[in-house]
């Protein structure tokens, strides 16, 4: 049976419960450029008493796994670990040479994670050029069809700290420069704005797909979208930008006027437009709020072409066939960001065929994260192919 590069797996762990970890299994094209495919080990967390089971225990009930990470993302986990324990197993090899990579801290942001680990390790990420990880490959409903999605590019994140400026007081007196009523209406005029759909190569391909498969207009994006059902909020937020307010800080004593109110703002933009959206949004919170920017991570867009996605739409067709799929752009961020830094392609291609009234997407980060076995029993032969062949 064909080995392990090493022994054992290559480890970085920056500090106690964070760990990386690393194996490379050579493939028998060493011509080809390796694959990654990583997942990462940390979860949110969960309330015991919201959930129908104990979020830990990873029950089985009817089919179906329960549990904290079953969809985000020990899933993905245990799939790439089980397809290429299977071609192992087998006595065969991978076409190129895979690298398995679980990050931790992907939920912080990946700062003891991915992005520690491209900075530090680069080394274990040698001779790839292309990576599949989380959030795309799974199917969805579309009117009374499946189609699967496949993600090629993530929003870029901007994290902004609104801050109002007035004058302190007593909280009985006429007081117009009120630094609350300043910020309030800021948050309101942006949580409220309605942002123009805006497509990029990737979603206007996805709404084509979906007009194909609904016969639908094209003309109408929203609406195409909403033919998605329950992923169809998912699927709208990738049209344009998103700004929610996420926190509120202000005052100290319920009689006392504060000098400062300050708000938290999650923005999500697509590729390329980041300066823009922040014009937009200087203009709508007007010039007496400040803005700050706390954090920012990049967007991603790769083609919905090339080797790569034509074998993975080639091992869904052969797994489900005749089943269409179409790419699209995720709202949220992975660690395929933190591997485009070394020039890496990524994908979100954790293939599961799901039953049409299970909410998956509503699963991410939610109470009763669950998923059908038999779902992870097709991601699992779906890559077990996707790895002999590619
Ligand atoms: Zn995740």
């Amino acid at each position: 049976m064909p080995e392990l590069e090493n022994d054992v797996p290559e480890v970085a762990r920056p500090i106690a419960r964070r760990t990386n970890v690393c194996a490379r299994v050579p493939g028998r094209n060493p011509d080809k450029p390796a694959l990654i495919l990583h997942g990462h080990l940390d979860v949110v967390p969960a309330v015991a008493e919201d959930w129908s089971v104990d979020p830990f225990a990873g029950e089985i009930r009817d089919g179906i796994l329960w549990g904290r990470g079953a969809v985000d993302m020990k899933d993905m986990d245990a799939m790439i670990l089980t397809a290429v324990a299977d071609v192992l197993r087998a006595g065969e090899q991978p076409e190129r040479d895979i690298i398995i990579t679980f990050f931790a801290d992907e939920e912080n942001g990946g700062v003891e994670g991915s992005a520690l680990v491209v900075k530090d390790r680069a080394d274990w990420f040698r001779g790839a050029t292309e990576a599949i990880s989380e959030v795309g490959g799974y199917s969805i409903a579309v009117g009374d069809r499946r189609a699967y999605l496949l993600q090629v590019g993530e929003k870029a994140l901007i994290w902004i700290k609104l801050i109002a400026r007035g004058r302190a007081g007593h909280g009985s007196g006429l007081h117009p420069d009120n630094a609350v009523t300043a910020l309030a209406e800021a948050v309101a005029a942006l949580g409220r704005t309605q942002w123009p759909v805006r497509l990029t190569d990737t979603t206007a391909q996805l709404l084509a797909g979906l007009a194909e498969i609904t016969g639908d207009d094209a003309g109408d994006p929203d609406a195409l979208a909403l033919r998605t059902g329950a992923a169809s909020s998912f699927i709208r937020s990738t049209l344009r930008t998103t700004t929610n307010p996420t926190g509120l800080t202000a005052g100290y004593k319920h009689n006392v006027i504060p000098d400062r109110a300050e708000a938290l703002i999650d923005v999500r933009v697509l590729p390329g437009t980041e300066e823009a959206a922040l014009a937009d949004i200087r203009r709508i919170v007007g010039p007496h709020v400040e803005i700050e920017v706390v954090h920012t991570d990049i967007g991603l867009e790769v083609p919905f072409s090339g080797d790569l996605v034509d074998a993975m739409v080639a091992q869904l067709d052969r797994h489900d066939p005749g089943v269409p799929v179409v790419p699209y752009l995720m709202g949220g961020g992975t660690d395929n960001k933190a591997l485009a830094g070394l020039g890496i392609s990524g994908y979100g291609f954790a293939p599961l065929r799901l039953p049409a009234d299970l909410d998956f997407t509503g699963m991410f980060h939610g109470v009763d994260e669950r998923v059908p076995v038999d779902a992870l029993e097709f991601g699992r032969r779906v890559l077990a192919d996707l790895i002999r062949t590619y």
